[in-house]
């Protein structure tokens, strides 16, 4: 394959990332209605994975805090389906949204990085505690698909303002994982991180990381990584800081040349940039608008007609939420559960 044709594929997949992305921000205000709304929840519910920050306490000293029992939201169609990479466009604060990636082998760079200044993420105030914060620079422009997995640099839709804590200590444990996991295997991790804004803060609460193996079920994992740094109070709404203590004082780095660049890189990506976020809710949905299964699930069986399904079929798939039954064990659960092997699916045979 040469790259120009890789490059189309990247195009076109990131075109349909973009579409799914404008129909999820389409059905977020309906989000927000059932969230407010709880006699209607077993409604016509199109309602995906919803991830929401009320879910996760404050932090207190753990940098990581294990979402949904560690299973992605994501279901199995989209591991199967999706490959390349796709990151967001920045919504109209210039705040980066989901991005997502196939990681294989090949997508492991062999160069080192070159540091990137220029960019700024939102938030983005240089800031340094010397002798509080290891490295002294409280901020890190922080990868959301890390570097070591795809190479990805000099992009400003994957880069936020984030910790030096939450880089080291949060995230870079689990993308060290998901490289030494498919390098040592040559296998495939599909790789999902959501940044968590609340309302209109600059600097995101944390970051979600979604993984999952797909040869196999090795590695998984859904966790959420807390954007503070100890010792350090941060103001979210504008980036700013100070020390726990006040023993520590904040150095900051006010560069005019680099503000006035974020001010137009801002305006100009306003006009055509998607909906923005609601900012502690993310909604995920599968690009048909299905809703996924979740990775761990073997069998599907619709209450309705009775039918069993592989969970890799496409009538599980289609099949509504409050139809779907799950098993995550043998056929035999499902068959004692009222799924005679006379109505196992014809097309995927359980
Ligand atoms: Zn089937």
């Amino acid at each position: 394959m040469n790259k120009a044709y890789l490059r189309a594929i990247t195009t076109k997949l990131f075109f349909t990332f973009i579409a799914l992305l404008v129909l999820w921000a389409g059905t977020c205000s309906k989000a927000y209605a059932q969230k407010g709304d709880s006699n209607s929840k077993e409604s016509e519910s199109e309602t995906i994975s919803v991830f929401s920050l009320d879910d996760i306490p404050a932090y207190s000293d753990n940098p990581v805090y294990i979402v949904n029992d560690n299973v992605p939201f994501f279901g199995r169609e989209l591991m199967l389906s999706f490959y390349g990479e796709a990151y967001s466009e920045l919504d109209s604060l210039g705040r980066c949204g989901i991005t997502i990636a196939m990681i294989g082998k090949d997508t492991l760079p062999s160069n080192t990085r070159i540091q990137t200044p220029l960019i700024r993420p939102s938030g983005w105030k240089t800031t340094q505690y010397n002798g509080l914060v290891d490295g002294n620079y409280l901020y890190n422009r922080c990868h959301l698909i890390a570097f070591q997995l795809t190479g990805e640099n000099d992009n400003e839709r994957n880069l936020i303002t984030g910790t030096r804590y939450m880089n080291t200590e949060g995230m870079r444990p689990f993308e060290e994982d998901v490289r030494f996991y498919v390098s040592s295997t040559g296998n495939h991790v599909l790789y999902r991180v959501t940044p968590v804004f609340e309302d209109n803060n600059l600097v995101a609460s944390g970051v979600l990381i979604e993984a999952q193996s797909v040869e196999d079920d090795k590695l998984k994992f859904n966790v959420f990584c807390y954007n503070v740094q100890p010792g350090v109070i941060i103001d979210y709404k504008t980036g700013e800081s100070r020390s726990e203590d006040d023993s520590f004082i904040a150095i900051y780095d006010s560069t005019p040349s680099g503000e006035t660049e974020t001010a137009s890189r801002i305006s100009d990506i306003q006009s055509n940039s998607i909906e923005n976020q609601p900012a502690t809710v993310v909604q995920f949905s599968d690009p048909n608008g299905y809703d996924p299964i979740p990775a761990d699930v073997s069998y599907v069986g619709n209450k309705k007609n009775h039918k069993l399904h592989k969970a890799s079929c496409e009538s599980a798939l289609k099949t509504k939420n409050r139809n779907r039954e799950y098993f995550y064990g043998n056929k035999d659960e499902a068959v004692d559960s009222g799924y005679p092997e006379k109505n196992f699916c014809k097309i995927c045979k359980p």
